[in-house]
């Protein structure tokens, strides 16, 4: 059954598949931004959501020995897998056919803004680790952008510097050999703490 996909997400989102899923074969669709027209678009109330529609998929599987047999994968089930991967963008399916309920947009919105907030931290803590914009995600600059924060590691032309771990004067943070003393001074990126072993276990399940 054809399935119209929603999304709250302010810019256009690449949505990959689970890599054990049922449409593992099928590409990765993409969820325009919501600046488009409403072949992309949709206004409810204040809220302008862009969507996308997914269609049925027929399919052929190989079973072996030259035994192929035709599938057809239900367009719902398929927006129903991706709504589950990519709920905290902000991506939804509507309980019921048609234009989602004013609860369910406000739904996916705070799920986003608890997303976002945490990529925004989690840039924050690369930045404090690393002192390198090199370091920080897309997602964490999307973040930035969509929570109206300017910190200097999402502003493109940040002119950070670092003191070189050989003589300490003063050099960029990319700068792979001091212009002072000529020595090497790559760095490599300070990687997240691990988590606590309790919750290894927990998502080791
Ligand atoms: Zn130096």
């Amino acid at each position: 059954m054809k399935t119209t996909l929603y999304s709250v997400y302010p810019e256009k989102l690449e949505l990959a598949r689970n890599q054990m899923s049922a449409t593992q074969p099928f590409g990765a669709f993409i969820m325009p931004a919501p600046d488009g027209d409403e072949t992309t678009t949709v206004m409810a109330g204040d809220d302008k959501l862009s969507y996308i529609v997914i269609d049925d998929i027929e399919t052929t599987v190989d079973q072996g020995y030259s035994n192929f047999s035709k599938v057809t994968i239900d367009g719902r089930d398929v927006a129903k897998e991706l709504a589950g991967i990519w709920r905290s963008h902000g991506i939804f399916l509507p309980e019921k056919p048609g234009q989602p309920s004013f609860e369910e947009i406000q739904a996916a919105k705070t799920l986003l803004n608890t997303f976002f907030n945490e990529e925004y931290s989690r840039g924050d803590a690369s930045f404090s680790r690393n002192r390198n914009p090199a370091f920080i995600s897309d997602q964490a600059r999307v973040a930035a952008r969509a929570l109206n924060r300017k910190p200097d590691w999402a502003t493109s032309d940040a002119q950070v510097t670092r003191n070189c771990p050989h003589c300490d004067e003063l050099i960029r943070v990319k700068a792979n050999v001091c212009k002072h003393c000529g020595r090497d001074a790559k760095v490599a990126e300070v990687p997240e703490p691990k988590p606590s072993p309790q919750r290894a276990a927990a998502g080791a399940r």
